[in-house]
């Protein structure tokens, strides 16, 4: 066992007895497969602002965020206001409250490409829904997807996520790999996967297939990727010159500005996928864009298109929605940003200056940490795959260790608005010595 192994156990006895315990009735012991890593999940007791306390009493600050949807922190007094106001009026009534209409229009006047919206439960059924619906307007069969992109966890989507290489064919002609197993034995036939770093060849597949096309589904930094900032244009215009829709995946990278990363990147798609911000912590997925497209689901038009759900558009997450929507002011992009450059320049400096194997990358509020001796982070799903993900556990734990809760393996963290350069320069701190300690494993890069 580690050094920083043995520590993370010291201090988390309750954490590990019940995880014990709960293992006994749930599978793995956690309720959600993300909640899992190894050698057993912290479980908290309770949060506030940019902060957590597990049930032993250690205090994190957290870069985890809820997977990134809690850009407000915890507790965030706007929020709570509009949830407890909300308790009093009614939790769930099965009709229309008024506050869904408030958020729509909310994000329409933030996306101009925005002219019609609907809620559902999660980022999942958003980019379900969002494909039905291309499928549907399009009367084409398939969509297509990056190698590497997650869209969330439903048969059309989860192809080629993390593909096996030898499963993956040529990098130019990527094949669809169904990643879980008991999926639909045609979900493969239905998509077309596209290779993230070589859009030439990008291009060449959707115009040979674009026929049979519906949609291209694109997220705009494809996890925590280091992507050139013109390939969200590039795939708006590579589908406006082939008749494709474009399908944006905004499911995180809506926290990027007040217009989301649409804004950000200058492009207007057809129709937009939405979550995790949208429901100011409560369970949410949106999609909406042109009218015409979203016109479709019109119940008096009678066109045979259903969206529905028992809790989509409930008024508790739609209350919270909307609050967390306000409280995102220029301002609080600005400092998120702000953050955001100041953690990455940090850390990717004294990366450099103590030469440890390891980068920095990201955008906006968001980042990850690379464990890499070539200290350049992955552009693309197959260059990810030459990362050294050795040293990576016992960097995550370390970082526990010192008060730092990110989530496991370091890709995808995020920084929260109550945030200040005391938990940036903080993290960066912890970070180094957590990479130095665990730095036995590679050999220093050089930079
Ligand atoms: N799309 C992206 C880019 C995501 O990161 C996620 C989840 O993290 C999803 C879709 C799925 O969203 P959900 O987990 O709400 O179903």
């Amino acid at each position: 066992m580690s050094e920083a192994e043995r520590r993370f156990r010291d201090r988390t006895p309750r954490s590990l007895a019940a995880f014990d315990q709960y293992s006994q009735t749930t599978p793995g012991g956690v309720a959600k497969g993300a909640y899992y890593h190894a050698p057993y999940p912290i479980t908290i007791e309770r949060a506030d602002g940019c902060h957590l306390w597990d049930v032993d009493g250690n205090r994190y600050v957290d870069f985890v965020g809820h997977h990134t949807g809690q850009v407000l922190g915890h507790n965030h007094p706007a929020v709570m206001a509009a949830v407890r106001s909300q308790l009093d009026k009614g939790v769930a009534v099965g009709a229309p409250m008024g506050n869904e209409k408030e958020l729509c229009a909310e994000l329409c006047r933030r996306v101009s490409s925005l002219e019609r919206v609907r809620f559902c439960n999660s980022g999942t059924e958003a980019t379900l829904h969002a494909i039905r619906l291309a499928r549907a307007f399009t009367g084409r069969p398939k969509i297509a997807k990056f190698e590497g992109c997650y869209h969330g966890s439903h048969d059309g989507v989860e192809i080629s996520v993390a593909p096996p290489l030898e499963a993956a064919g040529p990098g130019d002609a990527p094949l669809p790999y169904a990643q879980a197993i008991g999926m639909a034995p045609h979900a493969i036939d239905d998509v077309l996967v596209l290779p993230l770093g070589d859009m030439k060849a990008a291009e060449a597949l959707i115009a040979t297939n674009a026929d049979q096309l519906a949609a291209v589904i694109f997220e705009p930094k494809a996890g925590t990727l280091d992507l050139p900032p013109d390939i969200s244009s590039h795939v708006r215009d590579m589908t406006s010159r082939h008749g494709v829709l474009m399908i944006y995946d905004e499911i995180v990278a809506f926290r990027l500005a007040r217009g989301g990363a649409q804004e950000h990147f200058g492009i207007r798609p057809d129709l937009t996928t939405y979550g995790k911000v949208v429901g100011g912590g409560f369970p949410v997925g949106a999609f909406g864009g042109r009218a015409d497209l979203m016109d479709q689901f019109d119940p008096r038009a009678g066109k045979g298109i259903g969206q529905s759900g028992t809790y989509s558009a409930n008024p508790v997450t739609t209350a919270a929605g909307l609050a967390m929507l306000h409280a995102l002011t220029p301002e609080a992009y600005a400092h998120l940003d702000r953050l955001g450059g100041r953690l990455r320049e940090g850390l990717n400096l004294a990366f450099r200056e103590q030469k440890l194997p390891a980068v920095a990358a990201g955008i906006g509020s968001l980042f990850a940490i690379y464990l890499t001796p070539g200290g350049v982070a992955p552009r693309d799903y197959r260059s990810g795959l030459a990362l050294d993900r050795s040293g990576i556990h016992d960097t995550f734990l370390a970082l526990a260790n010192a008060g730092y809760y990110l989530p496991f393996p370091l890709s995808m963290c995020a920084i929260s608005l109550p945030m200040g350069d005391e938990e940036i320069d903080g993290l960066i701190d912890a970070t180094i010595d957590a990479v130095a300690a665990s730095a036995g494993n590679f050999s220093p890069h050089d930079a």
